[in-house]
């Protein structure tokens, strides 16, 4: 991709995710695309890399999403904010677009229409992996039910975090880790029989860098039935993203401490 960019000296780009398909017996959220977030980064900061290079006014980025809207996982209020930033960088987005195949040229959408493309980023569909597929854990996509304190129905002793877990929706870090906490209360609660089991409230919580020094903070639980709907723009929103990056990678994927995150959560509350 890094090369492709580099070549790249102007032209149509189209960006965007592929339909992903659920077993409904599965899960209770059924989203078209289970993460726009990384949809939101590439598109951001290709326009930040092609201004950098004299290439914007050379280029047309066109962004598509299967779903109804654009970032449907998230709530009016962060919506309107990434819609403001997207009209004021010139991107073009289109919705309700199910890819079904793509040539040199151009991509090609399942309602016969095509657009023009002579830079093409595509977020393939998600997929569980053929472990699970194969070991009939799980439905036939490779995601695995479990009950809200992140246990197999059947397989009480089989615990199931992450992106694998059926009901990880959208598919985050975030709630991968808020799902491994719920998991090891229930866990230590068997095997102590001390604390309880924590209850599982999930909440969409990424950084979207824009490049250089921007960025924008999403907090929202409004597709889980909530209120939140909270967001951060600029380079404060980057620092936090530079930090939490730089802590997991120097501690080799931990996170970081709880007063940091703690502190983290104060200030946001302060966004309401
Ligand atoms: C571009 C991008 C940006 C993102 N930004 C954010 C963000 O800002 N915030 C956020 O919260 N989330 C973000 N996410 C989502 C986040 O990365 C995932 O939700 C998260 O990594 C899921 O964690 P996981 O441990 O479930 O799965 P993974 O991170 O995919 O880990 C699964 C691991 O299992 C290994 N594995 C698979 N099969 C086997 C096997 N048979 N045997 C042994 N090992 C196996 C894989 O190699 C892999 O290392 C982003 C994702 C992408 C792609």
């Amino acid at each position: 991709m890094w090369e492709a960019i580099n070549k790249f000296k102007g032209g149509n780009i189209v960006i965007g995710a592929a339909k992903t398909t659920w077993d409904e017996k599965s899960t209770d959220i059924l989203l078209d695309a289970p993460c726009e977030g990384p949809v939101g980064e590439m598109m951001f900061m290709l326009d930040f890399f092609l201004r950098e290079h004299n290439l914007r006014e050379l280029s047309k980025i066109t962004v598509f999403t299967p779903g109804k809207i654009f970032f449907d996982d998230v709530g009016p209020k962060i919506r309107k904010k990434i819609t403001t930033i997207i009209v004021k960088k010139g991107i073009n987005v289109v919705n309700q677009k199910a890819i079904s195949s793509i040539d040199a040229k151009s991509v090609h959408f399942e309602d016969g229409t095509k657009l023009p493309s002579d830079l093409t980023l595509i977020i393939s569909p998600y997929t569980g992996p053929n472990v699970i597929k194969k070991s009939g854990l799980g439905d036939k996509y490779g995601f695995v039910r479990t009950d809200r304190s992140m246990r197999h129905p059947i397989y009480q002793n089989i615990f199931v975090v992450g992106d694998c877990n059926a009901n990880s929706m959208p598919k985050l870090g975030h709630i991968a880790t808020m799902q491994a906490d719920v998991a090891a209360s229930s866990f230590i609660k068997e095997i102590s029989g001390k604390g309880s089991v924590i209850e599982f409230k999930p909440e969409v919580f990424c950084i979207m860098n824009r490049g250089g020094t921007e960025a924008t903070l999403i907090l929202s639980d409004t597709l889980f039935g909530g209120k939140v709907d909270r967001t951060l723009d600029g380079p404060l929103a980057h620092l936090m993203k530079w930090g939490f990056d730089t802590y997991s990678y120097y501690t080799r994927g931990k996170l970081p401490p709880d007063l940091v995150q703690n502190t983290m959560e104060k200030m946001l509350e302060e966004l309401k």
